[in-house]
């Protein structure tokens, strides 16, 4: 990701070098810098939510887990209104005992 916006700006400063001293740019090796730096942002890892993507919470009392945008106004088994937010991506912590 990084890389990529770096060839990125790296691309975008040659295109207003060839415009200021008119040495101008084949259009063609723009093109295929663009398709890699394309590339390298499409295989590139994202942490960020699709709009669909849904997020968990557990009911405090009960333990049912939720799955939703947001948390629930009450547990849809026992009615309570206090909920862990329960991502399934939120770092692993261990408990350091034993
Ligand atoms: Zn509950």
């Amino acid at each position: 990701m990084k890389e990529a916006l770096e060839r990125l700006d790296a691309l975008m400063n040659r295109l207003v070098e060839a415009d200021q001293t008119g040495a101008g740019i084949e259009p063609l090796r723009v093109a295929n810098e663009l398709g890699k730096i394309r590339q390298m942002l499409a295989a590139s890892p994202s942490i960020i939510r699709t709009p669909g993507d849904q997020r968990h919470f557990r009911c405090e009392a009960c333990g049912t887990t939720v799955h939703g945008m947001a948390p629930p106004a009450r547990c849809p088994t026992c009615g309570a209104q206090r909920f862990f937010v329960a991502d399934i991506e939120q770092p692993f912590v261990e408990s350091g005992a034993g």
